[in-house]
């Protein structure tokens, strides 16, 4: 068709009603699906099972260079696999052909069309070449001025990548915790109230006191439990008290879990009203003789790594917390699978913890 013809074509769009756009749709859909170009290899054909491993390895191995469409047909494997179409949940699900370099899917339920991104925070986010180094810039938790310079974006378009790549990851946690549990509290300083950049600017006065100038400076209560295969649930509490605590852990520890705390009272009327058996280690690393393996080591460990780290961006603004929360428990819940891949199938709902939690 000629361009003359085509924009002729186009304008008479406009007119059509509602069911002449669903049988145009049908028809263009049709003929994206016969396009012999765009026919694709039979490993994904069946993607209602999920991945193998194998066409997983692949398409890792094939995403050491941007984003590369293999990995992204494996994440809609994935979540077709976990989650079902992201319109109605529904599992009888075939391939539509392509569509922006991407895998479309249909719905033989709701017969609406998918890519492996509708429904998540990736969803319409340009730059798909540039996603490798944005999962790296996540990696090294490198600020938003560097993450910027590595993508090649603006500060503040870095500032919201971050936060659409680690929006998911506010749901992937353990669902429970098991054996041996280790809770504890600590603080974090919030800084720059109603501000959301770590972008570089005056530093704080030694010590992190509060400043003046009307800027609200508060410590932050954090609770952290932690089993001990690692699995490890965060939270911001809205105050430090047993009901805060119970709503942040209540649901995830099962009442034979053995309990390890400080004895703080809030933890500790905690621990009582959901009926765990309690063990109170007043002093980290002095566990008592009779039973060296219940200690708060592994907790209070991990708040000094989740301290030390965060440091890098000079206060978190309170409604952010979780996600630094969540980027902190994803760096090491993914240990020594730290692959930039690994953060691209976070930020599509696919992450360590595996939760089947839809977006
Ligand atoms: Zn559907």
């Amino acid at each position: 068709m000629d361009d003359e013809t085509f924009g002729v074509w186009r304008a008479g769009i406009g007119l059509l009603s509602s069911a002449q756009r669903g049988l145009a749709f049908h028809d263009l859909a049709l003929a994206e699906a016969n396009d012999p170009v765009e026919f694709l290899d039979a490993a994904i054909e069946d993607v209602g099972q999920g991945g193998s491993d194998a066409a997983q390895a692949e398409a890792l191995a094939g995403a050491s260079s941007g984003c590369a469409p293999d990995l992204l047909s494996q994440v809609g494997q994935d979540r077709i696999g976990r989650f079902g179409c992201p319109h109605c949940g529904g599992h009888d699900v075939g391939r539509w052909g392509r569509a922006n370099a991407l895998p479309r899917y249909r719905c033989k339920g709701c017969r609406k069309t998918f890519s492996p991104l509708t429904g998540t925070p990736l969803a319409g986010l340009r730059y798909r070449e540039r996603w490798m180094d944005q999962a790296e810039a996540l990696i090294s938790g490198e600020s938003v001025a560097k993450a910027a310079e590595r993508c090649r974006i603006d500060p503040t378009t870095a500032f919201r990548w971050r936060h659409r790549f680690l929006s998911a990851l506010n749901f992937d946690k353990p669902g429970s915790l098991s054996g041996i549990v280790e809770a504890d509290e600590t603080f974090v300083l919030e800084s720059f109230k109603g501000k959301h950049r770590d972008l570089p600017r005056p530093p704080r006065k030694r010590g992190g006191k509060a400043g003046k100038r009307g800027l609200s400076n508060e410590q932050i209560p954090v609770i952290v439990a932690r089993d001990r295969t690692g699995a490890t649930l965060d939270a911001v509490l809205p105050r430090l008290d047993a009901h805060s605590i119970m709503a942040a852990l209540g649901g995830a520890i099962a009442p034979a879990t053995d309990f390890c705390c400080d004895g703080g009272t809030a933890i500790t009327a905690f621990a009582r009203e959901a009926k765990l058996k309690l063990h109170v280690l007043p002093a980290p690393g002095h566990p008592k003789p009779e039973a060296p393996e219940l200690h708060i080591n592994n907790v209070n460990a991990y708040h000094g790594r989740l301290k030390e780290w965060i440091r890098r961006f000079h206060g978190v603004a309170t409604k952010n917390l979780p996600t630094y929360l969540s980027w902190r428990r994803t760096i090491e819940a993914l240990g020594d699978r730290m692959k930039p891949e690994a953060w691209i199938m976070g930020a599509a709902a696919i992450g360590p913890y595996q939760q089947l939690t839809q977006i």
